[in-house]
């Protein structure tokens, strides 16, 4: 039943149905969440044995005999060098092995840039008048946070089905000097569950750039992240293509163990052009001796080779595979042929983006809290939190048990449908 073409009446006996719905979800006292892009417990138990892989000090000697409970080695060992390079997609030689936290590297990246500028840059970022970064949109809110805090200015670009609107995108950077980066989520990204096509990695890799020394921020926090073990989307390797034209020292990779072992006790890593890394190894080791290389070794020693990993993200995807069906089920039976919302179907990753109708993001927000349902706080997936058509919503299925979720879901689009219906009726 398409809402969009139904007369007023029959609206309106819907709307009063609806509500009774609602009503009764309210009674119930719930306290769901959809909000948290995180990994359920089962997932985070089914790496048994990790914890202790590593016991005694003899299990810190890494290959070369080098302790690792000692400072030293602040670019990673080198076995977790060359574990994540293959995972990650980078090249041995430069790939930096640090801390617990990918989004920690983003946040140094852009801040050093800032004080130091980065390699070829006239002067630091910092004593520019302005800055400005190119934001795909929808994205990862924690993104715009880095931009927002250091007062860098964000230029909103629309996501497509083939990754950011690469138009808009290169006749901005082709225009602006001070425009000196882009986010970018390239595999599964945050919240769409987008791959970027073959065709926008070489348009990033090669769009012609007013600034000398601008950066694509690479995040790809979802690389190994696919659900199904027969289809997954493919990304084309960035830094190969940018290295073919002379522009690889455009990209800074990122990516971390977050979602493959414990988030925020995982390793994350940065990789670059050697220009880059020769660079930024320095000021990076003003920072600190060195990141914590016994997680290091634990992840090395746990995982052993890129193909155990793979097979321990299937296990993950078993867990998850269910919880996004679940959600896709009750979106197509609920509001399939409704007219009145629109979501996506990825193939990897940690969420599923929903469109209401246009202004309808922030009343549906609003009435799945009274209701007991706690949703991402809209508007995160757009830069300073403005969602120019009040529409997208980000579900997050992975954290609460199927039960829960399913629970959630359920108040959700009935919320939809009520939000929907006051507009349509002008309530
Ligand atoms: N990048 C994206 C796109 C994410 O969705 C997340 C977490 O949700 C992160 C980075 C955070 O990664 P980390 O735990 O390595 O800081």
């Amino acid at each position: 039943m398409n809402y969009t073409s139904l007369p007023p009446s029959e609206l309106e006996t819907l709307y009063k149905k609806t509500t009774k719905q609602y009503e009764k979800y309210k009674s119930l006292g719930l306290s769901l969440d959809l909000s948290r892009g995180k990994p359920g417990k089962k997932q985070l138990d089914m790496l048994e044995g990790m914890l202790d892989v590593i016991a005694t000090g003899e299990d810190c000697v890494s290959e070369a005999g080098f302790d690792c409970r000692n400072y030293g080695i602040l670019d990673g060992i080198p076995e977790a060098k060359r574990l994540f390079a293959e995972l990650f997609d980078v090249p041995d030689d430069n790939i930096v092995v640090c801390g617990n936290s990918s989004l920690n590297l983003m946040y140094d990246a852009v801040a050093r840039a800032m004080l130091y500028g980065v390699y070829g840059s006239e002067k630091p970022w910092c004593k520019l008048d302005k800055v400005k970064f190119i934001c795909p949109a929808p994205g990862y809110d924690r993104h715009f946070a880095i931009c927002e805090s250091l007062g860098i200015e964000m230029i909103t670009v629309n996501m497509t089905p083939t990754g950011p609107d690469m138009d808009a995108v290169e006749k901005y950077v082709a225009s602006d000097s001070a425009i000196k980066g882009i986010w970018c989520c390239p595999k599964y990204s945050n919240p769409e569950g987008i791959t970027y096509s073959d065709e926008t990695v070489r348009r990033l890799a090669t769009m012609k750039c007013a600034a000398n020394d601008f950066r694509i921020f690479w995040d790809n926090a979802y690389i190994v992240h696919d659900l199904y073990p027969d289809k997954r989307d493919n990304l084309l390797n960035i830094y190969a293509e940018a290295e073919k034209h002379g522009n690889e020292d455009r990209i800074f990779f990122f990516a971390s163990t977050s979602k493959i072992s414990f988030p925020g006790s995982g390793v994350a890593i940065f990789g670059s052009s050697p220009n880059n890394l020769k660079f930024i190894k320095p000021i990076m080791g003003v920072q600190t001796i060195g990141f914590d290389k016994i997680n290091q070794i634990r992840h090395v020693k746990y995982f052993k080779s890129v193909e155990n990993i793979r097979a321990h993200m299937m296990k993950l995807a078993d867990l998850i595979r269910p919880k996004f069906d679940a959600v896709l089920e009750i979106l197509s039976e609920e509001l399939g042929d409704a007219g009145i919302a629109e979501w996506t179907n990825p193939l990897g990753g940690y969420f599923v983006s929903f469109n209401t109708m246009d202004g309808c993001a922030k009343r549906t927000y609003e009435l799945a809290k009274a209701a007991g349902v706690t949703l991402t706080t809209v508007g995160a997936t757009f830069p300073y939190g403005n969602d120019p058509r009040d529409r997208n919503i980000r579900i997050a299925p992975t954290f609460p048990s199927d039960e829960e979720l399913v629970a959630a879901m359920e108040v959700f689009v009935c919320c939809v449908k009520l939000a929907a219906l006051e507009k349509l009726l002008n309530k």
